[in-house]
């Protein structure tokens, strides 16, 4: 006889997770709010696909970011393009407006999107390869009101979701105009101290210097802690902007902390860049972050128009909310048919009940009622519908009501329809939803 050999288990790739019921109830209330707020601030959906040409990444978030250096999934097709999983969406979002022609010159477009992106960075807590992003981004604006309103906005959301311990920065980052000549000064500054940093920090030095501000070795931060901030080198224009943005803040209430070290990990943003923080979440304390991109649009061939956009990540947002965990639906009723000559009406009455919009559980197979009455229990069923050879000849079934424990002395009509028969059984019992 030759032995069974199991089938080896297969589990999923490491840093993708499966979002299960419990989470994922939490992630839809989340969702639900932030739909909801980009409704009420005039957004619209777009849908993207996960895939674009690397090109689109590498000309947009910039070649000499850690992104496109070392974390993007890209392979290529069989029709040999290079292909890339998105590793976040404004350059899709950006990409699709210009492909599609949703901006003109003189119309200003407001887009959120919702969706999985895809990094290959070392996983940890709150740290993953696929992650999902809520996120908007206004096509056509350049004018400090658009900034401030965004940032209102995502007050809101934080507010609307009850999130703990939540801090939103702001910081300038200057222009082509300014910037120049701010991180000539910063490569100076970390050029005296280059033994000092961390490898990291040292190839960073020549190559994406702003990000040094925020490299999270201990060693590194000491050294850069007095290290020249771009806030103190912006050019007339950027400092009217951030000043214009900080006091139309001030004036709806909002209160911004203004932190000169947000440098942003992508290359294309400009000007205003803000980051959301969270107490508690360890070393992976960013929840979301965005800012202004006036030259991106231009740069991926379309208008030149400004731009300004943020992203936040369920995974960590649904970590610092107090949404309760969404209690999942209850089942309304559950029917119980016994044996195999009840199991078409049992199917025919369950399809009625949905189509009423009962949420229904028919149990099949040959169990005895006391262990349906179990199953029927686990599924905390407010009704469960007993179809038996009685209620068959009789075409009447018997309903017993969960909460009181007892068979109710009436009957519901088994042949009415969906409508009909889910009001008899709330009149039987209470509601039955
Ligand atoms: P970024 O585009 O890097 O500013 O990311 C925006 C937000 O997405 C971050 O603040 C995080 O909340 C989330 N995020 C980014 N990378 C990851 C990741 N690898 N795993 C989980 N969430 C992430």
């Amino acid at each position: 006889m030759t032995a069974v050999v199991k089938p080896a288990q297969i589990v999923a790739v490491k840093g993708f997770r499966d979002v299960l019921p419990d989470e994922s109830a939490r992630w839809r209330l989340i969702e639900a709010e932030a739909f909801e707020i980009f409704s009420r601030y005039s957004f619209e959906e777009i849908r993207l696909p996960m895939a674009e040409k690397t090109e689109l990444f590498a000309r947009s978030i910039g070649t000499e970011t850690d992104i496109v250096e070392k974390e993007m999934y890209t392979f290529t097709d069989r029709g040999g393009t290079s292909i890339t999983l998105r590793p976040e969406a404004t350059a899709s979002v950006v990409r699709a407006a210009i492909e599609h022609g949703l901006i003109t010159a003189d119309r200003e477009r407001r887009l959120f999107y919702c969706g999985p992106m895809f990094r290959r960075e070392r996983p940890q807590k709150g740290r993953f390869r696929q992650f999902y992003q809520i996120g908007a981004e206004v096509l056509g604006r350049d004018d400090p009101v658009v900034d401030a309103e965004i940032i209102i906005l995502l007050r809101d959301l934080l507010d609307r979701v009850a999130a703990r311990g939540v801090r939103l920065e702001l910081n300038s980052l200057g222009d082509g105009r300014c910037r120049p000549t701010y991180r000539e000064h910063l490569r100076s500054f970390a050029a005296a101290r280059r033994e000092r940093l961390c490898a990291n920090c040292q190839r960073r030095l020549e190559r994406n210097t702003l990000r040094i501000l925020d490299c999270k070795e201990p060693q590194c931060r000491e050294e850069m802690a007095g290290a020249p901030v771009v806030v103190d080198h912006l050019c007339v224009p950027c400092a009217d902007h951030l000043a214009s943005v900080r006091r139309l803040l001030d004036g709806a209430g909002v209160s911004v902390d203004l932190n000169p070290r947000i440098v942003r990990g992508l290359d294309y943003y400009c000007r205003t860049a803000f980051e959301i923080t969270a107490e508690g979440l360890g070393s992976q304390n960013a929840i979301g972050g965005g800012g202004r991109y006036d030259e991106l649009v231009a740069a991926l061939g379309g208008p030149p128009v400004a731009g300004i956009g943020f992203a936040i990540g369920l995974e960590r947002l649904a970590m610092v909310t107090e949404a309760p965990t969404a209690e999942l639906p209850r089942t309304a009723v559950f029917i119980a048919p016994l044996g195999d000559e009840a199991w078409a009406t049992g199917l025919a009455v369950a399809t009625e009940l949905r189509a009423a919009g009962r949420r229904v559980e028919l149990a099949a197979g040959r169990r005895s009622l006391r262990a349906l009455m179990r199953q029927a229990d686990r599924t905390g069923a407010r009704h469960v519908l007993i179809i038996g050879v009685d209620e068959l000849t009789s075409g009447r079934g018997t309903v017993r009501d969960m909460e009181r424990k007892a068979d109710h002395p009436l009957s519901v009509d088994l042949g009415a329809t969906g409508g009909e028969l889910a009001a008899q059984i709330t009149r039987l019992g209470g509601t039955a939803t």
